[in-house]
């Protein structure tokens, strides 16, 4: 099949031809005649499997052959959980729009918002925004809301994990009632059904990969080391195996950026990207990194979320995530659209009960390896995972758990490892915790 086999217009098929894809995804081959059909769609589709072309070529379409109002309005919201993601959907949107004459803008916080307003005021066809920029420019009257006919979550499992559900509420009372809506989410937890449920009328259903799975193409290993020697390990395995472009993750913003001096002062060129960075301190990092310039990015969970890297070679876990899933997801953003990938896990002795609770989630059995000269010490004993939970201490008054529930996930299990908790500041879309206590969706995975 191709796309001009899935009724897309000229415009649309020219400017997919330019992005050089040629035969469209299974999402895409899905989404695309369902959204052009004009009803809701609900879709179980992770970053990477080309889910922003399957809504955003379709919704293009539709505002193109659509009546436009007298003056140019927005007619379709776009609303994500993070500024990167934003970004990359905006970017998407222009660039698959680029032969039509609509017009699109990407509003975030975290920066100025001043240059905002002036793109949105004389008017914009599609707006795509973070939750809780988009209310405060709504608030100011800045944004109408009248005339929107498509509204779409992109990513909605994780804009709840990030506390945004009563920003996403509010923004559904200010709509109008009769439009379109598609809710993208990688997992369906009660509250993502409860959502859909709520705002979509007899939608179609399409899931493309199966939850929790992992790539295929992705070489997946595990190396055993003392915890005092993961950053050396890390610096030996880039400069012996000459990794090139690897993104490392790690549990908080403190120990992203620690891990980034370190490997600088070790000559590898490292840079780290998490919520407490300025936005221009972020696209800059991820620029370097995608053009090849900076070897390596370290990130924390929520800071990667969303980043499109196509064909990123190494991901790294310099700390395993709290929360099992995020093993998933991290190691996504490897070995994508059919490319191979390695996915390497430095693990230490605190960390064993965490790797057992990810090969339980992706059926198998990780492949071990010691490295001579870092053979870990057998009679190591575990010590609590530092996750952050007590930096946020007086910030904002919530306590060390930032105002937030863990979730039932336990002591150290927390979603977010040290992102949620810092900050009180409506402009830092990362950082923002979440205001209600939420129900436990799933027991605890590790003691
Ligand atoms: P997404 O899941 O939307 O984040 O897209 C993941 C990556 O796949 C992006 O780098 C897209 O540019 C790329 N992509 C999207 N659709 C296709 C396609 N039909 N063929 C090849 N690459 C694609």
């Amino acid at each position: 099949m191709s796309f001009s086999d899935l009724g897309l217009r000229a415009e649309l098929l020219r400017a997919v031809e330019a992005q050089g894809y040629t035969t469209p995804t299974p999402i895409q081959r899905q989404a695309i005649p369902a959204v052009l059909g004009g009803g809701d769609l609900l879709a179980s589709a992770q970053t990477g499997t080309g889910k922003t072309a399957g809504f955003t070529l379709p919704m293009l379409q539709r505002l193109a052959d659509g009546p436009r109002p007298g003056k140019r309005q927005i007619r379709a919201l776009v609303l994500t959980p993070t500024r990167e993601l934003a970004a990359q959907v905006g970017e998407s949107v222009a660039d698959y729009g680029r032969h039509l004459t609509l017009k699109s803008h990407v509003i975030f916080g975290g920066v100025g918002q001043q240059p905002q307003v002036d793109a949105i005021r004389p008017g914009l066809d599609v707006l795509v925004a973070t939750p809780g920029r988009l209310l405060d420019l709504h608030q100011q009257k800045h944004v109408d809301f009248s005339r929107i006919e498509i509204l779409v979550l992109d990513e909605a499992d994780r804009m709840l994990d990030m506390g945004f559900i009563h920003d996403i509420k509010k923004v559904l009372k200010l709509l109008p009632e009769k439009r379109q809506n598609l809710l993208f989410s990688a997992t369906f937890s009660d509250e993502i059904q409860a959502l859909a449920h709520k705002l979509l009328d007899n939608p179609a259903k399409i899931e493309v990969a199966r939850r929790n799975t992992t790539a295929e193409t992705v070489d997946q290993s595990v190396y055993r080391v003392d915890r005092e020697k993961k950053r050396e390990l890390l610096a030996h395995l880039i400069s012996e195996q000459q990794w090139y472009q690897v993104l490392v993750f790690t549990r908080t913003k403190h120990g992203a950026n620690r891990l980034a001096e370190q490997l600088s002062k070790q000559d590898i060129p490292a840079m780290a990207i998490h919520g407490n960075k300025s936005q221009s301190a972020r696209t800059k990092a991820l620029s370097a990194f995608k053009s090849g310039e900076l070897q390596v990015l370290v990130a924390t969970d929520i800071a990667a979320r969303g980043l499109d890297i196509s064909e990123l070679p190494y991901v790294v876990n310099f700390e395993l995530p709290n929360v099992a899933e995020d093993y998933v997801h991290r190691i996504g953003r490897t070995g994508r659209a059919g490319s191979e990938g390695q996915a390497v896990s430095l693990v230490c002795v605190d960390e064993h009960g965490l790797l057992k609770g990810i090969e339980r989630l992706i059926k198998r059995d990780l492949e071990k390896h010691i490295v001579p000269g870092f053979e870990p010490d057998p009679n190591a004993k575990p010590e609590p995972i530092e996750n952050g939970r007590n930096r946020g201490r007086g910030n904002g008054g919530r306590g060390g758990n930032g105002g937030r529930s863990n979730g039932g996930r336990g002591q150290g299990q927390s979603r977010q490892g040290g992102e949620a908790r810092q900050s009180g500041n409506r402009d830092n879309e990362a950082a923002k915790p979440a205001r209600r206590r939420r129900r436990p969706r799933r027991p605890a995975q590790q003691g």
